[in-house]
């Protein structure tokens, strides 16, 4: 095996590559700011040392930070115009200046089940190429509507049953890509209800109420624009979605497990998906890196841990690889011990890929043995697989699907 660079936050580019199969990819591209770059997703730092760019002086900056802060990610103000209690000569050398643009939206697609999906434009690395999409995902339920967003174009990683990980990764994404997924969600929800006559919903009803990172790519390897947009996501005075509501999900890069812990403190959920090293290092390629052991040790001292406050272990069921009593045994034993909670995912199909998912009575056994274990164990029902946005099916369109291969995908979405 060729050694692999330690990744930190700076050295998420490496990559390793091993005589039977590529375990992490180069990014193809990096990002490159526009000449007039977007506010959205600047921490309050970030956004005062920008004010000081335009000659804001020291005085006023923390004041206007607030008052720019609160524009933006309470009321949803999407032009300088908007900010009215700022002075109109501020307005102007900030729009001369900065932008307050969010990821052009080029599709929106409603499923029969009221999941909508959003192709998101980001710009290419290149003038003039063809630009980068990503899919984000909103999923409405009768106590909580939940919107997965995506940290990469592509995906550092390949498991083997994931659909993204076929994708070559392209690049990360900025932490205002990040929040601008947030920002989008809202916008086409209507959910500013401080936005002076916005027609979406009062105080209190929400419309995007958790914010679970299981989009396209792996956060951990795209750690610092992760970590800056999910505390712009979580801060009070802004969108104010709490950290005790925003999941991320990683496949298990633990070293950076301590370092979200310590420095994002949102929920933690593990593709677990294997119990035994040798049959997870076929399905997560990276567990060669990071076997099992060393990953339920990073979950162990995952800060915070309580009852209350558990690590969610992500399990996909895949007929006859994974999903004996046997297999769910193994399970309970392995997690012993760490707060946690289990969520079994019925894998969502793709054109292509070599894994069935488990017949439905198998799922159930499985899922009462965990259950009688004492693991609350709800089966996460594939959404919107009429519209291609369930779990790894999140694919940007700078691979196209073949007509053939969407006809599979709605044919397999109508017959189960
Ligand atoms: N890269 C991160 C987050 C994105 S994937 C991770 O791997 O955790 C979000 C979840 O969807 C993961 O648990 C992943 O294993 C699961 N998943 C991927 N492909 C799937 C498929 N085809 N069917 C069901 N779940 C899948
Ligand atoms: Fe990447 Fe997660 Fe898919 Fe693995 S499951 S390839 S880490 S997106």
């Amino acid at each position: 095996m060729t050694t692999t660079p330690a990744h930190d936050a700076t050295a998420s580019a490496s990559h390793s590559a091993r005589a039977d199969g590529v375990l992490e990819k180069t990014p193809l591209e990096r990002y490159v700011p526009p000449a007039k770059p977007s506010l959205v997703g600047l921490s309050r730092a970030a956004l005062a040392d920008a004010l000081a760019g335009i000659g804001v002086s020291a005085g006023q900056r923390r004041m206007r930070v607030q008052q720019i802060w609160n524009w933006l990610y309470v009321r949803g103000a999407e032009h300088f115009a908007d900010m009215t209690s700022l002075s109109k000569e501020l307005r102007g050398l900030l729009d001369r200046h900065f932008t307050l643009a969010r990821p052009e939206v080029v599709a929106e697609q409603v499923s029969s089940d009221g999941t909508r999906k959003w192709l998101l434009r980001l710009p290419g690395e290149h003038a003039g190429e063809r630009p980068h999409e990503v899919e984000c995902v909103y999923i409405p339920e009768t106590d909580r509507a939940t919107l997965c967003i995506s940290s990469q174009v592509g995906c550092t990683l390949n498991c083997r049953f994931c659909h993204t990980g076929t994708q070559r990764l392209v690049r990360n994404l900025t932490a205002g890509e990040i929040v601008g997924q947030v920002m989008v969600a809202r916008d086409r929800l209507g959910d500013w209800p401080h936005r002076a006559a916005a027609p979406g919903p009062s105080e209190g009803a929400r419309l995007v109420t958790n914010v679970v990172m299981m989009g396209m790519g792996e956060p951990l390897y795209n750690f610092e624009a992760v970590r800056d947009a999910l505390l712009v996501v979580a801060d009070g005075e802004g969108l104010a979605i709490s950290k005790r509501k925003i999941t991320l999900s990683t496949s298990g890069v633990v070293p950076m497990i301590a370092r979200a812990g310590a420095e994002i403190g949102v929920m933690l959920a593990v593709s677990l998906h294997a119990v035994n090293d040798e049959l997870r290092n076929e399905l997560v390629p990276l567990n060669r890196k990071y076997p099992i052991a060393q990953l339920l040790e990073a979950c162990r001292n995952y800060p915070g841990l309580t009852n209350a406050r558990r690590i969610t272990f992500e399990y996909v069921m895949l007929k006859g690889v994974n999903d004996s009593l046997k297999d769910a045994k193994a399970l309970v034993k392995l997690l012993k011990g760490i707060p946690a909670k289990i969520n079994l995912i019925p894998f969502n199909p793709w054109p292509g890929a070599t894994y069935e998912c488990s017949d439905w009575e198998q799922i159930e056994k499985f899922s009462e043995f965990i259950f009688n274990a004492g693991y609350s164990s709800p089966v996460r029902t594939p959404r919107g697989r009429d519209i291609l946005a369930a779990c790894g099916q999140l694919k940007s369109v700078t691979e196209k699907l073949s007509a053939r291969e969407r006809m599979t995908l709605r044919a397999m979405a109508l017959t189960d």
